[in-house]
């Protein structure tokens, strides 16, 4: 029952893509008399059943404390949950699945290391440089951790299309310079950033970067080696997995020099009540019992998402995307917000004269799930001047009947509203 390391995963590489839809029991519900399409991933995207298959095996079969007992249930939990770290490390080519932290969710990762790095090593006069399309996840920690320490933020701009202006770093870095907060793609907008680009020139500059990774792990293959990201976040909920974990990667060398995040059990070496040492990495971030449950999950939903094919899951989201993006051209008083040529599956956009709000609730009674709102990314809205969007996002378990469905349903938006 414990799980293998090598265990060979199910091959879905050429299952059809209705066949693979059929594996994710949410969709298959109807909101009143519509069935219902879900296009709200990029808030969360849903579980396949072997995902949830292999939560239930752990919870009936295998749980218990990590890391701690002798006996034979604690041995099959940290077996699984070990297993999940070294699925982690391979989905993103850690060098060592050590750098590779379990923590809530992309929010935690952030501010782990804006308390654990940030509080050590950044002080009065330094600066931090935010991009114009992150996620508050990736702003308010670094704003937090400079008002504190008196030290600068820094905001490197964007297009009215919503593609960072990378140039503009050749401006911003400085000396005190000390990270470089940047989103991998933008959630509000969809934009795939040059990443390896931008990390290179802020490398050039002794300065850090810090990913948001949120995004770009469910969507295209992620390496972190090949990049040189320093830091990269992302979470469970976003690719397939559960709920309530998430991902830090950090270079080894930066993890073993920072602070201890959160204190308490498991990650001690040892204590007295005079002094207290840490446990190496990863421990030394992950206090207390972890979500091992969910831990197991994101294993899971990792194992299903390299069962298709990253690249495959890719190119079938860009063909969702080219496909709705054919049909909005053909609506009037319909405007897309965010036309980088490199998006990811996300259409961010307004109806000439409805509160985006407005959309979202007459889409429902179509059984169209989409997001409408700021999307945690208020200074977005504000750069493009709007107050909100409507926000439809793609993935690879959607169809064009989703899509058909979205179109028909903006139609009656528009009777309604003219
Ligand atoms: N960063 C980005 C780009 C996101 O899209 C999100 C979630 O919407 C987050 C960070 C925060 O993720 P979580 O709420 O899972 O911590």
């Amino acid at each position: 029952m414990t799980e293998s390391k090598s265990k060979p995963a199910v091959d879905r590489s050429k299952m059809s893509w209705e066949e693979i839809r059929a594996q994710f029991p949410v969709l298959h519900q109807n909101v009143g008399a519509h069935p219902l399409a879900y296009l709200d991933n990029a808030a969360s995207s849903q579980m396949p059943q072997s995902a949830i298959d292999r939560l239930m095996a752990y919870q009936t079969g295998e749980h218990s404390n990590v890391h701690r007992g002798v006996h034979m249930l604690s041995q099959r939990a940290t077996d699984a949950f070990d297993a999940a770290r070294e699925k982690v490390r391979r989905f993103i080519n850690a060098g060592e699945s050590d750098e590779c932290i379990f923590t809530r969710g992309a929010t935690e990762s952030i501010n782990l290391v804006a308390y654990a790095w940030g509080r050590k090593f950044v002080g009065e006069g330094d600066e931090i440089i935010v991009s114009a399309m992150e996620h508050h996840a990736n702003i308010v920690p670094w704003q937090i951790l400079c008002q504190e320490k008196g030290a600068r933020l820094r905001v490197l701009p964007m297009t009215d299309q919503g593609v960072l202006i990378v140039d503009a770093l050749d401006k911003l870095l400085n000396e005190r310079t000390k990270l470089l907060a940047v989103t991998h793609v933008s959630n509000a907008l969809g934009t795939i950033n040059p990443i390896a680009e931008i990390i290179e020139k802020a490398h050039k500059n002794n300065t850090l970067v810090m990913v948001d990774g949120c995004q770009a792990t469910p969507h295209m293959k992620v390496d972190v080696q090949a990049l040189d990201a320093d830091f990269y976040a992302f979470s469970g909920h976003k690719m397939c997995g559960p709920t309530g974990v998430g991902v830090l990667y950090g270079k080894r060398a930066l993890l073993e020099r920072m602070n201890p995040f959160l204190a308490g059990g498991d990650m001690i070496r040892s204590v007295s009540f005079e002094k207290s040492t840490y446990a190496p990495i990863p421990h030394k971030f992950e206090a207390g019992t972890p979500a091992i449950l969910a831990v197991v999950g994101l294993g899971a939903a990792i194992d299903y998402l390299e069962s298709i094919g990253i690249e495959r899951i890719a190119a079938r989201e860009h063909e969702l995307l080219e496909y709705a993006t054919a049909k909005f051209a053909e609506l009037d008083g319909v405007r897309i917000l965010g036309t980088a040529a490199h998006k990811a599956a996300v259409i961010s956009f307004e109806v000439e004269g409805v509160h985006p709000h407005d959309i979202g609730t007459i889409l429902d009674t179509e059984g169209v799930a989409i997001r409408a709102g700021h999307h945690c990314a208020q200074p977005v809205m504000t750069r493009l001047g709007v107050p909100a969007t409507a926000r439809a996002s793609f993935s690879f378990y959607n169809n064009r009947q989703d899509i058909d469905a979205l179109i028909s349903a903006l139609a009656t938006v528009k009777e309604i509203f003219h």
